[in-house]
């Protein structure tokens, strides 16, 4: 029997239609919304405005959150911003601190005469073992004590840094080693730094402590810790999330 041509079309269009209706149940989107568990709110701020659940290292006014090599912190605190006194030794963190996700900014002197590790040094210590190093190093190539290097350990991906005297940023997250029931290191130190905006270290294993750290034996906690270098390096809107579950 001869079925017409305006049949054949019909019923192709029918089971089109139906596959269409078909595929679009299968990828109703009712089908791919999770509810639980239910993500904390959190007000992320801004460049002037601390996340609503971070702790607030600095924020422009004082030292309170700090203590100096003999007790008080005695870095310079001046115009939102606090600076390396010379002779006053590093800063650590009152608190001890594990995983956690770290903002800070920080700025080398506008005019530098030294050289190579005279530029500006001073360094943000994790637990006070493991150093991502602050150091002018405008134009230069990535070093292993260059600015940004996990000291000793790691050089930067890429050179993301300004010029002396100018403002710049970390976003570091720094995740702290795991340990078994006796005390054995079962999962190594891991960080990720992003420098002014662009990635330097991606998930980054730390096999050891870097050179400067103050104990060479790994800890599940520890204070963050700003180098004395012996350079008038500035620091300001510093901020952590703990990350510690
Ligand atoms: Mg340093």
């Amino acid at each position: 029997m001869h079925t017409p041509r305006s049949a054949v079309c019909f019923f192709l269009l029918l089971a089109l239609s139906v596959a269409v209706v078909a595929a679009q149940a299968q990828r109703d989107p009712a089908l791919t919304e999770v509810w639980d568990p239910v993500p904390p709110k959190v007000d992320p701020g801004d460049a002037s405005r601390a996340p609503s659940d971070a702790i607030v290292l600095f924020d422009g006014t004082d030292l309170s959150a700090w203590s100096g090599r003999d007790g008080a912190a005695e870095w310079k605190v001046e115009d939102g911003a606090f600076t390396i006194v010379p002779g006053a030794g590093g800063l650590a963190t009152r608190t001890a601190f594990g995983d956690v996700q770290l903002h800070l900014e920080w700025r080398s002197p506008t005019v530098l005469t030294g050289e190579g590790q005279d530029r500006g040094n001073s360094g943000v210590f994790f637990m006070s073992l493991y150093e991502v190093q602050v150091l002018d190093s405008y134009g230069q190539e990535p070093a292993l004590n260059g600015c940004g290097a996990v000291y000793s350990i790691a050089m930067p991906s890429e050179n993301a840094s300004l010029p002396p005297g100018q403002w710049q940023t970390y976003d570091i997250v720094f995740r702290a080693p795991r340990f078994d029931q006796a005390g054995a290191v079962v999962e190594l130190p891991r960080v990720t730094v992003v420098h002014n905006g662009t990635l330097i270290h991606d998930d980054r294993e730390l096999p050891g402590t870097t050179a400067g750290g103050l104990d060479r034996e790994m800890r599940a906690a520890g204070p963050i810790l700003l180098q004395f270098h012996g350079d008038p390096v500035r620091y300001r809107n510093i901020r952590v999330r703990s990350l510690d579950s």
